[in-house]
């Protein structure tokens, strides 16, 4: 099988690493991919938002699958053009996918289809937004209704602050504020049927113990050992099979990863957030613990063909992910620091998220910069192994957090 990968990031690494692996896989390319997923693929200076450069990208190369790693290219219509062409797409379709490019679409498919969630008010005018923040009361969430990053929500007691931020972004969506522990699910879905990922849990706000702003992720560990063990049934019992049912009866069904974000209230399951793509840097820990073959799952899902895979195989144990930002992050980061990395361990290795190529000499080329991943028996050990790798980075303009993998 021979396969295109769309993105630079430290998820795509990570699907790189588990589609290199996977002995079904010929060729793999990736564009524009970054220095690390450049060790595993043929990198192409391609625009992965470009619908007609993908295309003909995919298309000169030959490729049997197009997996697609960010949102930004499904937001585009990339699957849509591919479809179009006739070639298998891992990512949903512009339509499907703004369940993640709109807060308030996906709140209205939730509705639909009976998935817990925050009750919600859609606001664009500082009038409303200012009665709906009086309606839920304090903490306030705000929430811009496009696509932000992962950066777009703000979480305050403060009012002034809640209200500037609704202004700032014009149209956004205001909710009830969830308490409770947050949960990641991740699912392969083929439009009907869904197969998940192990549960795991991401470091969101930049300091240690929670401080500071939100980011992109900080860290990430993968499974829950504390969590019920019918979570991952619940989960897609009473989330992704019903948002599935609902995206099909609308005529656009789901296709990629779902990626439901939870949380576990004292009022029961609700779903913070869906994504439409891997989550970063979720994956890097999750994949890290999948034994089954990656390519042939994500080219079944692909096809529509997720009845003939029988569920993926884990490894026993556990997996974190301490990720390196680059100084100054989630504002803005020093760009341009070296970095010598040092060899990657059996389990412990590093991949590469906003890295490029001065040169012969690797440089930070974003906020995130890097993510190392240790696996062990136990959080614990995978925690202990990741620091130990992390330690012997280096990278003088970077920093991580040092509680990734301590309950949270
Ligand atoms: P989102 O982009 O919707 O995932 O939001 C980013 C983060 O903001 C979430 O992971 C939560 O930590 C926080 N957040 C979002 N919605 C809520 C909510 N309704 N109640 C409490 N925290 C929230």
């Amino acid at each position: 099988m021979k396969i295109l990968l769309l993105g630079s990031g430290g998820r795509e690494h990570a699907l790189a690493r588990s589609l290199a692996a996977d002995p079904s896989v010929t060729e793999l390319h990736a564009a524009p991919g970054n220095p690390g997923i450049g060790r595993l693929a043929t990198l192409h200076a391609v625009d992965p938002a470009s619908p007609e450069a993908v295309v003909d990208a995919a298309r000169a190369l030959g490729v049997d699958l197009v997996v697609i790693g960010p949102e930004a290219p499904l937001v585009a219509g990339v699957a849509d053009a591919l479809r179009a062409a006739g070639i298998d797409t891992f990512g949903p379709d512009r339509a499907a996918a703004e369940l993640e490019g709109s807060k308030a679409f996906a709140k209205d498919v939730m509705l639909a289809a009976g998935v817990p969630t925050a009750d919600a008010r859609v606001c664009t005018t500082p009038e409303e937004a200012a009665a709906a923040l009086d309606e839920f009361g304090a903490p306030y969430v705000v929430k811009n209704d496009g696509l932000a990053a992962g950066k777009g929500v703000v979480v305050t007691e403060d009012r002034e602050a809640a209200l500037a931020h609704a202004a700032a972004c014009g149209r956004v969506v205001i909710e009830d504020y969830l308490d409770g522990p947050e949960v990641s699910l991740f699912a392969i879905c083929d439009g009907e049927r869904a197969l998940p990922l192990l549960p795991a849990q991401d470091y969101k706000r930049v300091g240690d113990g929670d401080a500071g702003p939100n980011t992109g992720g900080m860290g990430a560990y993968s499974p829950l050992a504390w969590a019920d063990p019918g979570l991952t049934g619940q989960i897609m019992r009473e989330v992704v099979e019903p948002t599935l049912a609902e995206m099909n009866r609308r005529g656009t069904p789901f296709v990629g990863l779902l990626y439901a974000g939870l949380a576990l209230t004292s009022r029961g399951l609700r779903v913070v957030e869906f994504n439409v793509r891997f989550g970063d840097p979720e994956t890097q820990a999750v994949l890290a613990l999948l034994e089954t073959p990656l390519a042939g799952v994500l080219r079944a899902a692909a096809r529509g063909e997720l009845d003939t895979v029988d569920g993926l195989a884990w490894r026993d144990g556990a997996a974190v992910v301490v990720v390196s930002a680059a100084a100054g992050y989630p504002g803005t980061p020093v760009t341009g620091g070296r970095i010598t990395l040092p060899d990657d361990e059996d389990d412990a290795y590093i991949l590469h998220a906003g890295t490029r190529l001065d040169g012969d000499t690797l440089v930070a080329a974003g906020g995130r910069v890097l993510g190392t991943v240790g696996r062990g028996a136990d959080v614990e050990e995978a925690r202990t192994r990741a620091y130990a790798l992390a330690a012997r980075i280096d990278f003088p303009d970077g920093f991580h957090r040092t509680d990734i993998g301590v309950a949270h």
